[in-house]
């Protein structure tokens, strides 16, 4: 009897918990921004591994913006959750998968797309399975810290290559939106105001702007080095943990 009333308490305190610490992170983002004087600064949160529960307590709240890491599981999601809801892919994105998620008539942006071939994927399956839909928003993903462990694209001529399609009238389902990165873990974890990685890819808007004559937005920061984005100019901060607290592995949650 007892572990059933406890049971359905806690139940009830997720939205209301969800919901302050959303609002915490948004304040301190808020904040901060306006402290260095970063006045374009957006949050995405995070719900990779957590529960659709969650992502409708936050729209029932009025978030509209969402992350995800993995295709099946956003499929999925954006499959159940109101329609309205803007799904961000910002996983390792596979050639193969470009297909399910334009598929997704709602997938408002890829924030990952790290070859000319992945981009012309999505734009081609957009055009095929949903082509009265929006264009696909896509961040081109750059390896800003040169770990070979790390997506995105790092060689110049990689990059020029991708925007040219990007800015070709071949791109008919999708657009050039801006840049991504993620940070390595031992610069995000340094004790230095400047992240070297963000200034790699802030140098990297600067030349592209200057180049193409273009206002590309930038996608950087998470739960530990968010501070650090808005301070270095980022247009968006991506962050899971503080808002959904701590995640489940993936193999936990897939099994
Ligand atoms: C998981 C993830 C995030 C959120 O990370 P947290 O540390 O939980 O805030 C942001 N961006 C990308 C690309 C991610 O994979």
């Amino acid at each position: 009897m007892l572990g059933h009333i406890t049971k359905g308490i806690m139940t009830d305190l997720r939205p209301q918990q969800l919901i302050a610490s959303y609002e915490a992170v948004k304040t301190e983002v808020m904040r901060y921004a306006t402290e260095v004087g970063n006045n374009h600064v957006s949050l995405l949160p995070v719900s990779k591994l957590k529960p659709a529960d969650d992502v409708q307590i936050l729209y029932d709240h009025g978030v509209r913006s969402f992350g995800e890491n993995y295709v099946q599981e956003l499929v999925q999601k954006a499959s159940i959750l109101p329609q309205d809801i803007q799904w961000h892919f910002i996983g390792g994105l596979q050639t193969n998968k470009c297909k399910d998620l334009a598929k997704v008539p709602n997938l408002f942006a890829v924030e990952t797309v790290d070859s000319l071939k992945k981009a012309k994927k999505l734009n081609e399956a957009r055009a095929k399975y949903n082509p009265d839909a929006a264009k696909i928003k896509c961040n081109i993903q750059i390896n800003t810290s040169g770990e070979s462990q790390k997506s995105g694209l790092l060689a110049e001529d990689d990059i020029l290559e991708t925007v040219n399609f990007f800015l070709s009238a071949d791109a008919t389902h999708v657009e050039l939106a801006g840049l991504m990165t993620i940070g390595s873990w031992e610069v995000s974890h340094a004790a230095s105001e400047e992240n070297r990685d963000f200034a790699v890819l802030a140098q990297r808007k600067k030349d592209l702007d200057a180049k193409f004559g273009l206002d590309l937005k930038l996608s950087m920061g998470m739960s530990s080095d968010f501070k650090q984005a808005i301070n270095q100019g980022t247009s968006q901060v991506r962050i899971g943990t503080d808002i959904f607290g701590a995640r489940p592995t993936k193999s936990d949650a897939s099994a």
